[in-house]
């Protein structure tokens, strides 16, 4: 999300004149910043330490991102140095001021088809209305903000223009979208977007088990376009912990949408984050999570650690009173079960055709990009394939991260 914030800014930057160029030759520096996790933010403070040999007064350093609405006062008060600390999405003042002081008037940017990937991020979706107990995004991004349709057409239709094959449409609870002007929720988005001519793909995330809606689930099934994968946060396996997180589903609930999506898309790719050693996590409470993934087999688990992030409700209000070495154990004893599953799983595909849209080529040379289902493959002997092709191949070998094909006859 982040990614498509920058990029976002990098657009406008480029239409209005201004290049992208080495840091030494730029005359300005911006820092878009993410604070979810503690070492994100520590990273922040050591670039801006970096960027302080960087600084002179004709050079201008402004950071924006989730860190401004945390620590905007701090930043500045720490790092006199900086120009400018710009809210998420506020850009205009900034690129006003930008553009009293430099003169770009020239008009030297780069044409914006040449930065358009075979991906196009696209955020419909600022800000979150859920609480979970851990997060501290509501804060820093505050309330939801919904993009209109009409809007979200238009971008892609732009970016599937310029090149772009696939669409990603994010949120950081995507399945909330609703038009301001009463076109519809997320299913009906994404029925418009999917009619966009010469798109490929479109994926979307992230899901939030309580808002996900069988209705999307059907439009998935029944698009040519949409892929067959599914981020769907779960947390924790058990219902005790999922209270006190505040994410107003129970495991239940959970279990019966992917019951549901699997009914209608058998072959779908499920991703999902857990935390471990969250405030009150027993050793029972652990071992349903592990249950629960045993159970559900998810393609992908983004696993964490359960750390206080200051300024959430668990920070404040709830002792972290799992032990540094037990919440060790039971992260490793997950990531040991997940990579056995992911294997199992990956290996399944092995002797399928499968749809792979090329986004580039890897770092042996080898094009590369993902099935429908969201699994990166590579492919063998794929002289003449380029990015943007959607190529069908005949997976030959598979590993947990990927797999590896030949072009199908
Ligand atoms: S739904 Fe996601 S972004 Fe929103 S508060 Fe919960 S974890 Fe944070």
């Amino acid at each position: 999300m982040n990614s498509a914030d920058s990029e976002s800014l990098a657009r406008k930057m480029l239409a209005a004149g201004y290049r992208e160029d080495t840091l030494d030759r730029a005359d300005v520096a911006i820092l878009n910043t993410c604070v979810v996790r503690q070492a994100s933010e520590d990273r922040v403070y050591s670039k801006l330490h970096e960027l302080k040999a960087w600084k002179t007064p004709e050079r201008t350093i402004a950071v924006t991102g989730c860190i401004v609405a945390k620590e905007g006062d701090h930043l500045r008060q720490r790092f006199p140095m900086l120009d400018a600390v710009v809210p998420i999405g506020e850009y205009d003042d900034f690129l006003a001021g930008l553009a009293a002081r430099y003169d770009y008037s020239e008009g030297e940017g780069l044409p914006l088809t040449g930065r358009t990937g075979v991906s196009h991020y696209l955020r419909v979706i600022q800000g979150c209305d859920h609480n979970c107990t851990f997060c501290i995004v509501p804060r820093v991004r505050g309330r939801e903000r919904h993009v209109p349709i009409a809007d979200v057409l238009a971008e892609c239709g732009a970016a599937v223009e310029a090149g772009a094959r696939e669409v990603v449409l994010l949120g950081q609870n995507v399945d909330d979208y609703h038009d301001p002007g009463g076109r519809g929720g997320l299913a009906a988005l994404v029925r418009e977007v999917e009619q966009i001519p010469g798109l490929k793909r479109l994926r979307f995330m992230t899901s939030h088990p309580q808002d996900l809606e069988a209705e999307l689930l059907e439009a998935m099934a029944a698009s040519d376009v949409m892929c067959r994968e599914l981020q769907l946060p779960v947390q924790s396996g058990d219902d005790g912990i999922l209270k006190r997180m505040a994410r107003g589903y129970q495991t239940r609930h959970y279990r019966a949408i992917v019951e549901r999506a699997r009914a209608l898309m058998p072959d779908m790719g499920l991703v999902t984050d857990v935390i471990v050693g969250f405030p009150g996590e027993s050793e029972a409470a652990f071992l349903n999570t592990r249950r629960l993934m045993e159970e559900i087999e998810f393609d992908v688990v983004h696993l964490a650690m359960y750390s206080p992030r200051p300024g959430t409700f668990a920070a404040t209000r709830m002792d972290d009173d799992v032990p540094g070495e037990e919440k060790l154990r039971r992260l490793n004893d997950l990531l040991a079960l997940q990579r056995d599953i992911a294997a199992r799983k990956t290996a399944r595909w092995v002797g399928c055709d499968v749809e792979v849209l090329i986004e580039g080529n890897d770092e042996l040379g080898r094009p590369y990009g993902r099935i429908r289902q969201g699994k990166r493959t590579a492919v063998l002997r794929g002289a003449g394939i380029a990015p943007g092709d959607v190529v069908n191949v005949r997976v030959v070998q598979a590993t947990a991260g990927q797999l590896t094909g030949l072009p199908a006859a």
